[in-house]
C-alpha cells in the first residue's frame, strides 16, 4: 500500500497541536494546513450571511457557490470569495459556531475533498480532529496531541487575552472547552478520536519546544523507514 505524504496531527482544542504543527512544518520546510481554520471560515461566513448551521438546501447552495481559498501564509491563511477571514475566525464565538457546523455531513464532505486536493501535490503537516482517521488514514506519520482540560483552558485563556478578548473567565472557558470536546468526540460523522496507529503525545507537563523536538525526530525516522523524502 502506498502511503500519503501527510504528517497528521489530531487532538482536542488547546492541546498545543496548532503551535506544534505550525513549528514542525516550519522546521521541516513543509506546507502547514490548519483544517480547523476551514471549519471556522465556513461557520463565520454562514453566520454573516444568515445561513442556518443545519443540513439542508441553503447549506448545499452555499457550499456549491463559494470559493474557499487556503492562502498558506499567516496573513492570508483562509478566505472566502476574496475576503480574508484569517483573523476574524479566531474570535471565541466562532469556535462554538465551528463546532456546530462541523457536525453537518455535507460540510465535512466538502472539506474532506478540499483537504485531500490541497495535500495531493506536496508533503504537508495537516492538523485537525479526523486527519489520521478519516481524511488521510494512510498518512505515513500520525500523532494525537492532548493535554488535561485545565491546561488546555489556561492556554486558550492566554490566547484570547493576547487577541484582545479578555472578558472571559477561566471557568467560562473550561465549560466551553468541555462542551466542545463532548460534541467533537460524540458527533456521528468523523468524531475526534485517536487513530490506532497514531503516537499519543500528552503536552500537559511538557514544554512545547521539547514536544516539537521529539516529534521532529519521530517524523524523520518514519520518513526514512517508509522511503518518503521530505
Ligand atoms: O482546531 P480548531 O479549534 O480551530 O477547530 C474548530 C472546530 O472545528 C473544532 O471544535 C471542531 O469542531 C472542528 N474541526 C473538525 N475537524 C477538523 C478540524 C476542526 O471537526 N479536522
Amino acid at each position: 500500500m502506498s502511503l500519503s505524504k501527510v504528517i497528521a496531527i489530531d487532538g482536542p482544542s488547546g492541546s498545543g497541536k496548532s503551535t506544534i504543527a505550525k513549528q514542525l512544518a516550519e522546521t521541516l520546510d513543509l506546507l502547514y494546513i490548519d483544517t480547523g481554520a476551514m471549519f471556522r471560515a465556513l461557520a463565520y461566513c454562514c453566520d454573516q450571511r444568515n445561513i442556518p448551521l443545519t443540513a439542508g438546501p441553503q447549506m448545499d447552495e452555499f457550499l456549491s457557490n463559494i470559493k474557499l481559498e487556503y492562502g498558506k501564509s499567516e496573513d492570508y491563511l483562509i478566505g472566502i470569495d476574496g475576503e480574508n477571514l484569517s483573523h476574524k475566525i479566531r474570535e471565541h464565538n466562532v469556535s462554538k459556531l465551528a463546532s456546530i457546523i462541523s457536525q453537518i455531513p455535507q460540510v465535512r464532505e466538502f472539506l474532506l475533498n478540499f483537504q485531500r486536493d490541497l495535500a495531493s501535490r506536496v508533503v504537508c503537516v495537516m492538523e485537525g480532529r479526523d486527519i489520521g482517521t478519516v481524511v488521510f488514514p494512510d498518512a505515513f506519520c500520525k500523532f494525537f496531541v492532548t493535554a488535561s482540560v485545565e491546561v488546555r483552558s489556561n492556554r486558550r485563556l492566554n490566547q484570547l487575552n493576547e487577541g484582545g478578548e479578555s472578558n472571559l473567565s477561566l471557568e467560562q472557558i473550561m465549560t466551553d472547552v468541555k462542551k466542545r470536546d463532548e460534541s467533537d468526540m460524540n458527533r456521528e460523522v468523523a468524531p475526534l478520536k485517536m487513530a490506532e496507529d497514531a503516537s499519543l503525545v500528552d503536552t500537559s507537563e511538557m514544554e512545547l519546544l521539547d514536544v516539537l523536538n521529539s516529534l521532529k525526530d519521530s517524523v524523520l525516522a518514519k520518513a526514512k523507514g517508509t522511503g518518503i523524502s521530505l
